[in-house]
């Protein structure tokens, strides 16, 4: 008791009482059905420790009345060797019960994990957009380590307490009738004020708990890597000190609460435990010295012993139902994620797809993230085999989107989109998105080394290879001065890395998977000059040799490809080449003009050097653009 997961219900968890069916304790008890046969044995494990722990306190009453006031030196040293015994036992069977019962529930867990794991790497990208990421990690860590703890402690204690007060109350009646019914009836009178003095404590705890992940919030934000730059660079650290310094001065004072409410509450405790034994041996002495002359001293020790025996068990099955609902909601979250329809997965009848050639279309495809607002409007579109296509628009027109439907991302809501000539629907998931390669704007890096990075994309890549496509990808230069080469360290995240970088690094492990479709999600933000050239250059002989699709936002990336598809507000407005657009005087020509006529005069080639000045300068999506102010609302 006393943590917040102590032994009331918070006012939360009273009003989200889970609903407790058949179908869920089934679905519970499915769980720990494989292992029946390993928990008859920890209840009988349980049960023999239970008994064998009062043992000692009923031979004491021999031990009084025949050994000393009998005066009877080998019954003494017998009984004193049995009760050292039975104790020993009893602690040996606990280890023995601790361990089969920890291995049970270690088990039990690690079955759910798997599970909800395999489950959650199922679920479609939205779920991942939507969920709250703390959510997803608290219910697989959390919430199933909860489950164990059900197990290993929940379910024992109430076995052995039940246990354990139904032998001591038979021990108790056995020696003397009208001293059991007293013991009766003190237990619970001291057991429910113990529980009140502890229920203050726990709101005082509660209350702790909260501030501390207030300040945990405050140091999560401000200290992170990001957000101590954002703190700096806005000069909010007095603020930010002042923020802090509120929750952790209000924490002080919890925790000096806390400390004397328990204190109280130990000298409140102490006094009361010690008058239910007095009452014994009072009423006993007057039942022994007046009224009942069989009923012998041994025995009121035994009597006030197994008193002493009976507050923990009473107390710890007064806190029963509180386990029981917390248990309840626990194995309800978790189910509730388990039942999480897995929006995308293999259609029976999915056809593998070896080999492809990289083609895809488009046929009058509809598409909304929420079933409500309308990102993509028919769109039809088709990418031959060995040909790239560029596709330019205002920020938010839904370039990314497109892009998200090929791989199945997420899946179209009408028409469909096809590769190789075939419905995505319809091919293995996993033959699918190994044919297609995708160098994103938002580059994520596992935090390891270069190398674990790259292997990510091919495991059996040999040196050689790594090498070939981190030339290739115009990185080879950097990583050969960095002191470690491709053992550098990318920081979390890849944090360590600058954009480009970090870029080049996914173009490289793109090489490496070698698909049949590269995806080159340009990045908006401005990179520096140095290295918008160093991408380009990686990028254009990739764009020459596969099927390629370009969401581009420099001139120089929309040249390199055969053809530019124009998007605005989920509709292709417009298709051809740039110098059937250019003139065109359509939504092409207004974002040509608009963004890229100001920094420059004639066009210019579209390789070469790779990129010129003048093609740094275009960028679509940039502030600039009046468009993408419009589409952002
Ligand atoms: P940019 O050039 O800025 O990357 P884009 O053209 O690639 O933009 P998309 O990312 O495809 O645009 O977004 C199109 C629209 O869909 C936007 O209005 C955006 O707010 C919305 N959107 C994008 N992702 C999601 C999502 N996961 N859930 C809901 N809406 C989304």
């Amino acid at each position: 008791m006393g943590g917040p997961r102590g032994g009331y219900l918070t006012e939360e968890e009273k009003q989200n009482q889970p609903k407790v069916t058949g179908a869920l304790l089934r679905r519970v008890f499915s769980y720990l059905a494989p292992y029946w046969k390993q928990m008859l044995v920890v209840i009988a494990l349980i049960a023999v420790s239970s008994v064998f722990s009062l043992m000692p306190s009923i031979l004491t009453g021999r031990i009084i009345d025949e050994g000393l006031i009998g005066r009877n030196m080998s019954a003494l040293i017998r009984l004193i060797l049995l009760s050292l015994a039975v104790t020993f036992g009893s602690s040996l069977i606990g280890v023995a019960e601790t361990y089969l019962n920890t291995w049970i529930a270690e088990h039990i867990t690690y079955d759910m994990r798997g599970k909800m794991y395999r489950h959650l790497q199922k679920m479609s990208q939205k779920f991942f957009t939507t969920n709250n990421q703390g959510d997803i990690i608290t219910r697989m860590t959390s919430d199933i380590g909860g489950v164990q703890s059900i197990i290993t402690n929940t379910l024992t204690s109430i076995l052995s307490n039940v246990i354990t007060l139904i032998v001591a109350l038979l021990a108790m009646f056995r020696k003397n009738w009208i001293l059991a019914l007293i013991g009766i009836v003190i237990v619970p009178l001291f057991t429910i004020p113990t529980r009140r003095a502890g229920k203050t404590r726990w709101d005082i705890t509660r209350e702790a708990q909260e501030t501390n992940d207030r300040i945990n919030g405050i140091l999560n934000e401000t200290l992170s890597v990001s957000g101590q730059l954002l703190v700096k660079l806005f000069g909010k650290e007095e603020r930010e000190y002042q923020k802090y310094d509120e929750a952790n001065s209000r924490m002080v004072k919890l925790n000096i609460r806390e400390r004397m409410a328990g204190r109280w509450f130990i000298m409140i405790l102490t006094t009361f435990t010690s008058i239910g034994p007095m009452l014994l041996y009072l009423v006993g002495g007057i039942l022994m010295m007046r009224y009942d002359a069989s009923l012998t001293v041994g025995d009121i020790t035994v009597l006030v012993a197994l008193l002493g025996r009976m507050y923990g068990p009473v107390n710890s099955l007064l806190n029963i139902q509180v386990d029981w609902i917390r248990s309840m909601a626990m194995f309800t979250r978790i189910f509730e994620y388990f039942d999480m329809p897995v929006e995308i997965e293999n259609a029976p009848d999915a056809v593998r797809m070896p080999e492809a050639d990289g083609s895809v279309a488009f046929e009058h495809v509809d598409f909304s993230y929420d079933g409500e607002r309308q990102i993509l409007k028919d769109v039809s579109f088709s990418l031959k085999s060995g040909r790239s296509v560029a596709i330019v628009g205002p920020s938010g027109s839904g370039k990314s989107t497109m892009i998200n439907l090929i791989p199945r991302l997420y899946d179209v809501n009408a028409g469909a989109v096809t590769f190789g000539g075939v419905d995505v629907r319809k091919i293995d998931l996993a033959d699918l998105r190994s044919h297609i390669g995708i160098v994103s704007q938002e580059t994520y890096l596992f935090n390891g080394t270069i190398r674990d990075n790259l292997l990510y994309a091919k495991e059996t890549a040999t040196e050689e290879e790594m090498i070939e496509a981190c030339k290739k990808a115009n990185i080879y230069d950097f990583i050969q001065n960095q002191d470690k080469g491709l053992d550098t360290m990318v920081g979390n995240r890849g944090l360590k890395l600058s954009g480009g970088e970090k870029q080049r690094i996914s173009i490289a492990r793109v090489l490496l998977k070698d698909p049949a479709l590269l995806v080159f999600d340009e990045a908006t933000s401005a990179l520096d000059s140095i290295s918008e050239a160093k991408i380009q250059e990686a990028i254009d002989p990739l764009i020459e040799s596969r099927t390629s699709i370009l969401i581009a936002h420099r001139l120089s990336t929309i040249l390199a490809a055969d053809e530019i598809l124009v998007v605005k507000d989920g509709q292709i407005v417009e298709q051809g080449t740039h110098a059937e657009l250019v003139g065109a005087g359509g939504v092409y020509t207004e974002l040509y003009e608009t963004q890229f006529s100001k920094a420059l005069a004639p066009v210019p080639a579209a390789q070469g050097d790779g990129v010129s000045e003048e093609g740094k300068a275009f960028l679509f999506a940039s502030d600039t653009d009046p468009e993408s102010y419009g589409n952002e609302e």
